[in-house]
């Protein structure tokens, strides 16, 4: 529905850099077109059991084109070349040569849309490139742009697995217990040869491919949580286990000693209070996303965000919200206001309608470049606090499944987490069993908040404590 689109491209500008339309809408079918001049997709549509897409639409990204609709023939104009389809028939001329379509042209709103079928053999009639078409995947290479990847397990301690690419790629990394998960939508990537790769090792089995509506998959299935980090300027993806949270230490007067991690500047003992800052994202003028037509994410958060307060005070934490009113800022000053404050942890908190349960996110730090200028300083100050963000983020995987949450965790490169020094984690809220109501309902919110107070709890010997 078109009226759906413009509230989501909307809810996307509101929300700017900071998240989260990285959750894909529903399955809709669509096409990915991949070219040395321009990466993109189409919607695919469906007539007569046949999948269609624009003709027009298609080439434009990859020259000069124009069409020109008289009654029910079309005329199309690629760079020099001249094609002729008509409405309900088969039959076309291209270069003033006969090309039979596989199953009618149809004309819908000046659109001219050809079976997805005939791509193969359609699209070198009007350019003058290779053509690469997975059909069933609904992904077409256009030119050399095809992406390898290579494996290569390094067996010792730690235990490492690297993706080596042909290009730079910029996947969605998720993990789910077992498995690490990278789609790639906007990266060329092809079979690695076989669709599945076994590793002689017993955390880190096996790799898999697969595409399928236009997006590639390669999934990394351990017997430990994973964590994937990139280097070599995005053209390596590193897979390792993520280091284990140490025994929580019983409450009278543990005496652990700190952990290795050099990010938990650690004193242990009971008196020690955290400092955890709650971040209800978007507010005033900036209402994130439109949740129903009445109901706006800011106010979602805020909600959300005093019962998580509530939950930790009891817990033993000082809590500081970034508001407790309907009022903005921006993701530079969130997280300004948080390093300030020295807090122990940062907690960032979404809604969405999509989906369900909740998605807790780390951050996904810029690949390191030669020049490590101020910018860059800026945009990974979560570097060194990135371990214990994830163990965080474990942790409320953890709690949150307890309690029947479905949830994910991903990596994604959102502001602000990368901008804090401390454990930063986002906890995006979705709807549960009674759909977007959820979002809205005390009890509902309760269950969640509970889960990442009590994760929290989990994890404070790792948090820094006030100064
Ligand atoms: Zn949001």
């Amino acid at each position: 529905m078109p009226s759906t689109t413009t509230k989501k491209t909307l809810a996307i500008l509101l929300a700017g850099a900071s998240l989260l339309s990285a959750a894909p809408s529903a399955e809709e079918k669509h096409i990915s077109v991949y070219s040395p001049v321009a990466i993109y997709t189409l919607p695919v549509l469906e007539r007569a059991g046949h999948d269609y897409v624009g003709l027009l639409e298609l080439l434009e990204p990859l020259g000069r084109v124009s069409s020109q609709t008289d009654g029910r023939r079309w005329n199309l104009r690629y760079n020099a070349v001249d094609a002729e389809l008509v409405a309900g028939k088969t039959r076309a001329r291209i270069r003033g040569r006969n090309f039979d379509l596989p199953a009618p042209f149809l004309i819908e709103n000046s659109h001219g849309l050809v079976p997805l079928i005939s791509l193969s053999a359609l699209l070198p009639r009007f350019l003058e490139t290779s053509v690469n078409f997975h059909e069933s995947a609904r992904r077409l290479f256009v030119g050399e742009v095809r992406i390898q990847v290579g494996f290569q397990l390094d067996g010792s301690n730690p235990l490492r697995l690297a993706l080596n690419f042909s290009a730079p790629v910029n996947p969605t990394i998720s993990t789910e217990p077992g498995k690490l998960r990278m789609v790639f939508k906007r990266d060329a990537v092809v079979s690695p040869g076989s669709q599945s790769i076994s590793f002689d090792n017993k955390v880190i089995t096996q790799a898999s491919y697969s595409e399928n509506n236009g997006d590639a998959e390669l999934d990394v299935a351990a017997t430990q949580p994973l964590m994937a980090s990139f280097s070599n300027d995005r053209k390596t993806i590193v897979i390792s286990v993520v280091p284990q949270a140490p025994a929580t230490p019983s409450a009278a007067g543990s005496q652990n000693p700190a952990p290795a991690s050099p990010a938990a500047n650690i004193t242990s003992g009971s008196s020690r209070r955290v400092l955890a800052v709650v971040d209800p994202a978007h507010g005033g003028g900036e209402r994130g996303a439109a949740l129903t037509d009445t109901l706006a994410e800011k106010d979602v958060t805020l909600g959300f965000a005093r019962l998580l307060r509530h939950e930790l005070e009891i817990r033993g934490f000082a809590v500081a919200l970034l508001r407790d009113a309907d009022t903005s800022s921006t993701l530079d000053q969130r997280a300004a206001a948080a390093n300030v404050a020295r807090a122990g942890i940062y907690i960032s908190l979404h809604a969405t309608s999509q989906g369900s349960g909740a998605r807790v996110y780390t951050a996904l730090l810029p690949a390191e470049g030669p020049s490590k200028g101020a910018f860059h300083a800026w945009n990974a100050a979560q570097s060194p606090a990135l371990p214990v963000s994830r163990i965080a983020s474990a942790a409320i995987v953890a709690e949150m499944q307890k309690r029947e949450f479905p949830v994910r965790a991903s990596s994604a490169s959102l502001r602000p987490l990368n901008n804090v020094f401390m454990p930063a984690v986002a906890v995006e809220l979705a709807p549960g069993a009674d759909g977007v109501a959820d979002l809205t309902n005390a009890n509902y919110q309760q269950r969640a908040a509970s889960a990442i107070a009590d994760a929290v709890v989990s994890v404070r010997d790792r948090l820094g404590a006030q100064p």
